[in-house]
């Protein structure tokens, strides 16, 4: 049997609202998708979609034309025109550069050993919901070593720098429906990555940029990104974007309660299709009877 951890969800329709689904097309969707998608489908009075395809080594544009089949096979329907992250690096370019303009981002040359190696050193790390935060080895960097980093062509990727950014912003609150309000923590994150070496994006600053464009009033997404909800509020100030309302739902979980993951092939919905269920059946073992 399987569970949906919400217990139990409300998943009527919010008025006037606009929800999204906003998959990554790393691979075929599963029940745990399903549940999201469905989910978000319930919650919105408008539904839309959006492919998360800024990662161009994870990401085959084969895999989001058969999420588009598989929700399409499942029932569901959006509005147009989807959305697909690669086509919008203007988007994500402007962002930074306001962020920039704002003296809050800086260049970060640290590979992930150098960063290890430092958190080693300290013994103390503060820790966050991605695991040690950044030590803050490029922070303090002079410009004239920046200068002459980039100009080796050392790359880098840009990173917030979070106490600047929270002093700017002051206090932040956000709303999750299932929670209520809270109170956003800027520094949860520390100095997050904004843009990564090889990917002119990170997830956070792609999809608080997506959210606003879309005029998405409701983000709805499973309790694993409940954190990122905190610093998505953060940039939204710092980028002056409008405020939505959150609700965070439960993880689908299998028998021995551990969630569904790409690597479970069985549960895809296109195995679940091929062998024989229907798309009311999927649905249901999605916890949505
Ligand atoms: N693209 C993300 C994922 O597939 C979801 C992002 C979101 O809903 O904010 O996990």
């Amino acid at each position: 049997m399987l569970k949906a951890m919400d217990q139990p969800h409300p998943s009527g329709c919010v008025p006037n609202s606009i929800t999204r689904f906003a998959p990554s097309p790393t691979g075929g969707l599963h029940l745990g998708h399903a549940h999201s998608a469905l989910f978000a489908a319930a919650r919105g009075a408008r539904f839309i979609l959006r492919i998360e395809d800024i990662d161009a080594g994870r990401c085959r544009p084969e895999f989001a034309d058969a999420i588009l089949a598989d929700l399409h096979w499942l029932g569901l329907s959006w509005e147009q025109p989807v959305r697909r992250q690669s086509e919008h690096m203007d988007d994500y370019r402007a962002a930074l550069d306001r962020l920039d303009g704002l003296g809050l981002l800086y260049p970060c040359f640290c590979t992930r050993r150098d960063i290890a190696d430092e958190v080693a050193r300290s013994g103390h790390a503060p820790h966050g919901p991605d695991g040690a935060l950044y030590p803050g080895t490029c922070r303090g960097l002079a410009s004239a070593e920046r200068q002459r980093r980039r100009s080796a062509g050392q790359p880098y990727a840009l990173r917030l720098d979070a106490a600047g950014a929270a002093a700017l912003a002051g206090p932040l609150s956000w709303r999750d429906l299932g929670r209520g309000t809270l109170a956003a923590d800027p520094l949860l994150f520390g100095d997050v990555v904004l843009a990564r070496k090889d990917t002119p994006a990170s997830y956070h600053l792609a999809v608080t940029v997506d959210d606003a464009r879309q005029g998405v009033t409701l983000v709805t997404r499973g309790e694993d990104l409940f954190a990122a909800s905190h610093l998505h509020r953060l940039l939204q100030a710092l980028l002056g974007l409008p405020v939505p309302e959150w609700h965070h739902h439960g993880l689908l979980t299998d028998d021995h309660g551990r969630r569904f993951a790409k690597r479970d092939r069985s549960l895809t919905l296109r195995a679940l299709r091929e062998a024989g269920h229907t798309p009311a059946e999927v649905r249901r073992m999605a916890g949505f009877p």
